[in-house]
């Protein structure tokens, strides 16, 4: 819980002593550099949209700001290369990126020889450690080394080239810069040696991410290469060779991106072998069921050896393999047998890949940071090869990168079969599933989709207010530091759950560092838009009932804030000392309130909870006040149901839709009644725990922070009954069941709710038997489901499962139950035709369905045992993260309503509406303003259909706006939520007027109007290629599934 108070604050932060907004404005274009106009942002606003600062947020000092003293470690860059796409990317020129490429061998096999880092933004070690080479102890990695090692190497040679990835490490590197060295880079870009690749603040993860935080972590870094190098660093090649499996949604997105092609290191065993006999390691991914080809459609390639070296050709500092020695006086003489066994290897690998082209990744893990080792090797190595093709020799090897790979690729015309399915499970070993990792770290994963949450309404509230936003009565409020750690939250270690416990510390200490600077713009906001200054409370412990203010006798008012385009309904529940209350509305009016006693285990101090029924207009607040009425006894009214002593009555809780029906023998949940569908579903609900493998005769593979390898498939019950508690109000009716000392779930509807909440708090789970525990919450039902379940892909589109088998090979199935199990970012669901079973959760976990009718998530998992995959410690999260809570939100429809229902609720658990206290009576903001209770930041609310992606800052004066089409094509029959819907932008917002609209692609780095990405044949037949139409501000429509993003130029309005 953090307090904000306005008068005692002041206006100054006595930090921000550097360049001011005015004069980030004020700064004259560099020669030479014509400004187009204003229209895409000219001037960056101080430190933050320049992809600034992974350190703004941590308060590291190496910022040597790139033009004037900065605060530390933040800066604003000079524009220079900013708006160089405008010159460059006109339509009919080729954006760099290809005519740099090497000239190849066209008759010959040509190896492309890719020299890679792999730079992980945490994992052993923290972000900071890594970067300068901290605690090699634990790894030898030093991430600037690297970057200095290499830049030396490039530029003594010309052949030479290199990839980099990262720009959570790149850009903290490059501020630290003389501008002299940024010169040199800024060359070697241009000339096509150093080549940008993904261009991602990190390499996400692809199996525990929600689609929003990966276009926002893809923007933050694509802006800072646009920013710094223009077009001749923007990359076209995706590249994700490390993550454990790879979703449909990530290739849909960077379709949108505009890359021109993918490249995977991992993929499972069995579909690898398949592929290379079938020579379909190379395809078109169509990677979307919605969207028209070939807007999600993408040329995927899968690399040979991971991302590695070809064995004992690894020349790292890291690696042991001999060094060429040409002197055939040296006993240590090893060039011709080099040479040999690289042609051999050459024409092996070529063989499983279709053009006269294949690529070697010559890099792994931090390497290069000696990078004249590995430079100084295969400079021989391709002068030795290519010396024998005056021998008769057909194969080439030279220097290349992915994109000049890809473009080899794209020019040899061939036409290419297609996928439509994903890349999971992941598996490398017949007992080695990757799918533990969905469920590792529940309360991180936990943290970081809150944080999704509060950094949109951070950057909604910025763009609502504008420049008063960040520098207002509680000090300068910024959202940048919250959107890097978010950013860096999505790295493949970070919400993966598999990086060592300090450095998972370290990621939560990230997010909660942003958190402050962005609750200093929220208050800045909330005071601008509603006319008072008011000493604001976050309560960022609210789901353990924890919240000091509300606590407090003195009466406190409640803002609510809704980040969704429509108006939400939500019950306010929030701690307080016992009592009756008063509450009133925003226009003064007593709304019914009720105050709960909770039940407690034994010996502990009772809890209050007041809870009342508000609502929120659309992208905007409302504000609630609470008093505290002396005298009265509270009204507790809870009864407890001993299931031992049963006097066999149905329990049963229920509102106007929903009945939920409980076992008088077991407590357990035994149906669900929807009573506007008439449905009823029969069904047990409880938790059960595998007993984690730590190896067996058939493997020594044990379950660990990847991998999921239970010791037997049928796992075992925490309690076959529940004690159970009855929670009746007019306000709420709650089941509360106790399974065990650490495992309890409160089964709960409130008035007007289409949905059952069923909220878990599991562990610490007790490990003293020397088991480890993956807990799951199972729903058994009758449903014939015929061995089918679906899946979401990072929170979009809905991926068809099914048990035992794989879409595209012949699946030897190995691990019943860790085989079966696949993501889920936002809901599972299962159906029999007519009755759909849906269940949506408020984190990533892994699910599957390993019956028919029967369905299962992983809530928690703590274990005794490393699976060996590098991270050297067993799950054990003896500290924090050792206690979970958690919700899922359980949904009985028919299957023809059912999209209505989950598409909408799991919107509103994604966005869920902001709880801001404010304690005492406020200020005017200014002197005469008259306080405003409600505001809605739109003149009218968006259609169900349509959701509100992404309103944040931009540049001065400019907004990036996102606007997305969230139902599937034929998913919505019901209520014809699946037809396309129009707006009008123009006439949208009421805080600002658009004066400008620019269309661009998904990660806003370039105009959709001069986009051209590389053209491929599917076997599928031919593809249209549609020029994006003229936007009409008035009319944007958007099809099934399709966001739109766009970057708006705004003038705020002045509120009376
Ligand atoms: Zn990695």
């Amino acid at each position: 819980m953090t307090t904000l108070q306005s008068p005692a604050s002041g206006s100054g932060d006595p930090k921000a002593s550097g360049p001011t907004r005015a004069a980030a404005r004020g700064q004259a274009p560099p020669p030479g550099v014509d400004w187009p106009d204003a229209r895409w942002g000219r001037g960056l606003r101080a430190g933050k949209s320049s992809g600034s600062a992974g350190a703004g947020g941590r308060g590291t000092m190496d910022s040597r700001g790139g033009g004037g003293a900065g605060r530390p470690g933040r800066r604003w860059l000079p524009p220079v290369s900013f708006l160089l796409w405008w010159l460059l990317a006109a339509p009919g020129v080729r954006a760099a990126g290809y005519k740099t490429c090497p000239t190849v061998q066209p008759d010959m096999l040509n190896v492309h020889l890719v020299a890679h880092t792999h730079d992980d933004v945490g994992w052993l070690k923290t972000v900071d450690q890594y970067f300068y080479g901290i605690n090699n102890d634990i790894q030898h990695a030093g991430v600037q080394y690297i970057l200095d090692s290499v830049l030396a190497a490039l530029l003594e040679d010309p052949a030479r080239r290199f990839i980099y990835v990262e720009m959570a490490f790149f850009s903290r590197w490059w501020r630290q810069q003389t501008n002299a060295t940024q010169d040199a880079v800024r060359k070697l870009v241009h000339q096509g040696r150093l080549e940008f690749v993904n261009g991602g603040w990190v390499m996400n993860d692809e199996a525990a991410t929600h689609y929003g935080a990966i276009v926002d972590q893809m923007t933050l870094g694509l802006r800072f290469l646009e920013d710094t190098f223009g077009s001749d660093g923007r990359p076209r090649v995706a590249w994700h060779i490390d993550p454990f499996g790879h979703s449909r949604e990530q290739a849909s997105l960077f379709a949108q991106m505009a890359f021109d092609g993918f490249f995977l290191g991992r993929i499972d065993y069995q579909d690898k072998q398949a592929r290379e006999k079938k020579l379909d390691m190379e395809q078109v991914w169509r990677a979307s069921a919605s969207l028209n080809p070939p807007t999600a459609d993408l040329f995927t390639g899968v690399l040979p050896n991971i991302y590695n070296p070809p064995e004992n050709l690894c020349w790292d500092v890291l690696c042991a393999d001999k060094p060429v020695v040409e002197d055939p006086q040296s006993p240590e003489y090893n060039a011709k047998e080099l040479v040999s066994y690289f042609l051999q290897l050459a024409s092996t690998q070529g063989r499983y890949y279709r053009t006269n082209h294949t690529m070697m990744t010559m890099g792994s893990d931090f390497q290069y940071e000696n990078a004249n080792m590995w430079f100084k090797n295969i400079d021989k190595l391709i002068r030795l090869v290519n010396a024998q093709q005056a021998n008769g020799s057909r194969v080439n090897v030279l220097y290349s990168t992915p994109a000049c790979y890809l473009w080899e690729l794209n020019k040899a015309q061939l036409t290419w079969s297609v996928k439509d399915d994903d890349f999971f499970p992941y598996a490398d070993g017949p007992h080695m599933y990757w799918t533990g990792y969905f469920s590792s770290r529940p309360a991180l994963k936990r943290y970081e989709r809150l944080s999704y949450n509060f950094l949109q309404v951070c950057n909604q509230l910025e763009a609502l207010v504008g420049p008063e936003a960040t520098k207002g009565p509680y000090g300068s409020g910024d959202s940048a530091p919250l959107n890097e750690a978010m950013a860096v939250l999505q790295h493949h270690d970070a919400v993966s759950g598999t990086s060592r416990q300090h450095v998972a510390n370290d990621y939560a200490r990230q997010l909660s560092a942003g958190w402050g600077p962005c609750e200093v713009l929220v208050s800045n906001a909330l005071a601008r838009l509603s006319g008072s200054k008011l000493d604001f409370a976050f309560c960022r412990e609210l789901n353990v009932s924890v919240c000091p203010p509300s606590r407090r006798p003195a009466p406190f008012q409640v803002v609510i804030y809704n980040p969704l385009g429509r108006k939400v309904d939500q019950m306010v529940r929030l701690p307080v000392s016992e009592g009756t209350f008063l509450v009133k509305d925003p226009n003064g009016k007593t709304v019914p309130s009720d105050v709960l006693v909770l039940p407690s285990p034994p010996g502990q101090e009772q809890t209050s909870e007041l809870l009342f029924s508000a609502s929120a207009p659309a992208l905007g607040f409302s504000i609630y006040s609470v008093t505290r009425i002396p005298s009265r006894h509270p009204k507790a009214r809870t009864q407890q149901y001993d299931p031992k002593k049963s006097n066999r009555q149905v329990l049963a809780i229920e509102n106007e839709f929903i009945q939920a029906t409980f076992d008088p023998d077991t407590g357990l949940l035994m149906g669900i009644r929807n009573k506007e569908q008439n449905l009823v579903l029969p069904m047990s609900q409880g938790f059960f725990w595998y007993q984690a493998s730590t190896g067996d005769k058939e493997s020594s593979q044990a379950s660990g922070a990847y991998i999921f390898r239970p010791e037997r498939p049928q796992p075992l019950p925490v309690s076959r009954w529940a004690q159970v508690r009855l929670v009746k109000t007019a306000l709420v009716q709650e089941v509360h069941q106790n399974f065990s000392a650490w495992c309890s779930q409160v089964v709960r509807l409130y008035p007007g709710q289409r949905h059952l909440e069923l909220e878990w708090t599991v562990g610490p789970i007790p490990v003293q038997d020397d088991w480890g525990k993956e807990v799951i919450s199972r729903f058994d039902t009758p449903l014939k489901t015929e061995g089918q379940f679906f899946t979401d892909s990072n929170g979009r589109e809905v991926l068809r499962r099914s048990r035992n088998y794989r879409p595209t090979w012949r699946l030897n199935q190995t691990e019943p139950v860790a085989g079966n199990y696949y993501p889920v970012n936002t809901r599972i669901y299962i159906t029999d035709g007519d009755v759909q079973l849906t269940v949506l959760t408020d984190r990533s976990q892994g699910g599957s369905s390993l019956r028919d009718g029967s369905l299962e998530l992983m809530v928690h998992r703590r274990l005794l045992a490393d699976d060996e995959r590098g991270v050297g410690e067993a799950l054990l999260e003896s500290e924090s993260g050792q206690w979970v809570r958690g919700r899922h939100l359980v949904l009985l429809d028919s299957a023809r309503n059912a999209a209505a229902g989950h598409r909408l609720l799991a919107e509103r658990e994604v966005l869920a509406p902001q709880l801001v206290l404010a304690l005492g009576r406020g200020v005017p903001y200014r002197p005469g303003t008259a306080p405003r209770t409600q505001f809605s930041g739109l003149l009218r609310e968006l259609p169900p259909s349509v959701h509100l992606l992404t309103l944040a800052h931009w540049g001065p004066g400019m907004l990036l706006l996102r606007l997305e089409h969230q139902f599937a094509v034929g998913e919505d029959s019901g209520r014809n939520l699946s037809s396309s819907v129009t707006l009008n932008l123009q006439d949208l917002f009421s805080a600002f007027t658009i004066t400008r609209l620019q269309e661009t692609t998904l990660a806003a780095n370039q105009p959709l109007a001069s986009t051209s990405r590389l053209k491929w044949t599917p076997n599928t037949g031919p593809v249209s290629y549609a020029a994006p139409s003229k936007l009409d501000p008035t009319s944007v429509t958007l099809q099934p599934m399709e966001i739109r993003t766009f970057v708006a130029s705004v003038q705020w309005k002045e509120f009376s």
